[in-house]
């Protein structure tokens, strides 16, 4: 393992700020690994795992290590009669994984084309899109503890997946590196097309995995601005679930606010609804607001962009102003989704 001293994380996250780690490293395979927690041992020193840099916003320099995770491999493991069962490394792109399982013929992830970032990182917020998460067809995953070497096998129950969220989030960020995840593919193909753009471009057609993901990926590229041209880490805040009282509250007096029922919810009984943070966000005005480099993308309300020299503390001023303005004008917290650090 190869250590760095002062090296720049400018090309290392998606929004393109300017940050330094004091210390970096690669981690390629299993002796990296090791390498990486005697180091641990000797320094006391906070470690931060780093995949694609997709869903973090460096506010400061970070004063430890950025290792970034570069485990490579893919393989079908086994089948049986319902399920196909493929293994990834923890470093391996995720839209090139999930191409590359369209190409071998299965089916389960293709409404999750084109969501930038490693393996490793998708089940931590449990990555979703387009009717799918990646709990919905995880199978189990494996993890190295940086403090002690011992390596942990996680079923879906043990990762605890939510909206955006798993236990890895809430609990062990840094402490485990996940090495590997594996997938348990349907062989009968459960489509998910119920999305205006996808369904029109299917309309008619026999679906295939391949042809929703080539939908997705379109659909994503007309409606999401793309972080190779200008800094951005997709939607900044999650979709607040609210309880049916105060959704209807905000309701009576904005009679356009969405709602979308949770499982066991519905809009009469008491339970929790799903709004959406893009259109509170949009209503209050702040599609297209640009302060110096940083800004709100004028394609999506959701969506913080970094126009060219944006610093990470000017971004995430923005999505504070945001924040408080939605709480001022409909009583709601948004709650960011990427990492800030
Ligand atoms: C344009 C754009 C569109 C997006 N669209 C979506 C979307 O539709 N749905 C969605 O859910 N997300 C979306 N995202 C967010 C992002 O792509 C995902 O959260 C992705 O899983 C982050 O992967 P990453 O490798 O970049 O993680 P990073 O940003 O590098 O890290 C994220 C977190 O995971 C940890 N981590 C990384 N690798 C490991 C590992 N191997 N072991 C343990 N911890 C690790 C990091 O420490 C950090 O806490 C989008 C982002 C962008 C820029």
């Amino acid at each position: 393992m190869e250590i760095i001293n002062n090296a720049s994380l400018k090309d290392l996250n998606t929004f393109g700020v300017k940050a330094e780690a004091k210390y970096f490293a690669e981690i390629h395979d299993l002796d990296d690994i090791h390498a990486l927690l005697a180091w641990k041992e000797k320094n006391d020193l906070s470690t931060l795992l780093l995949g694609g840099g997709s869903n973090l916003l460096f506010k400061d320099n970070f004063a430890g290590l950025v290792a970034k995770v570069c485990l490579a491999g893919k393989d079908i493991a086994e089948e049986d009669d319902n399920f196909t069962y493929v293994s990834v490394a923890g470093g391996e792109n995720w839209h090139d994984f999930v191409r590359w399982t369209v190409e071998q013929g299965l089916s389960g992830l293709e409404n999750l084309s084109l969501i930038p970032g490693t393996v490793g990182a998708a089940p931590i917020q449990n990555i979703g899109a387009y009717g799918v998460e990646l709990a919905d067809h995880f199978h189990s995953l494996q993890a190295i503890d940086l403090e002690t070497g011992n390596i942990h096998e996680f079923d879906k129950a043990l990762c605890q997946f939510g909206y955006r969220e798993s236990f890895f989030k809430s609990q062990t960020l840094d402490k485990l590196l996940i090495t590997s995840v594996t997938f348990a593919l349907p062989k009968q193909p459960e489509w998910k097309m119920d999305y205006a753009g996808v369904r029109e471009v299917l309309e008619g057609v026999e679906p295939t995995a391949e042809l929703i993901s080539n939908a997705i990926i379109g659909l994503r590229r007309s409606k999401l601005p793309d972080p190779a041209k200008i800094g951005n880490a997709g939607s900044f805040f999650k979709n607040p679930v609210l309880s049916v009282d105060v959704w209807q509250a905000i309701k009576a007096k904005h009679p356009n606010i969405p709602g979308y029922p949770q499982e066991g919810g519905s809009l009469q009984a008491n339970g929790s609804i799903k709004t959406s943070a893009a259109w509170l966000i949009d209503n209050c005005g702040w599609k297209g607001y640009r302060k110096g480099d940083a800004g709100v993308s004028d394609m999506h309300a959701l969506v913080i962009v970094n126009h060219a020299n944006a610093t990470g503390a000017e971004l995430w001023a923005v999505a504070q102003e945001i924040m408080q303005s939605v709480e001022d004008k409909f009583g709601v917290l948004l709650e960011a989704e990427p990492r800030v650090l």
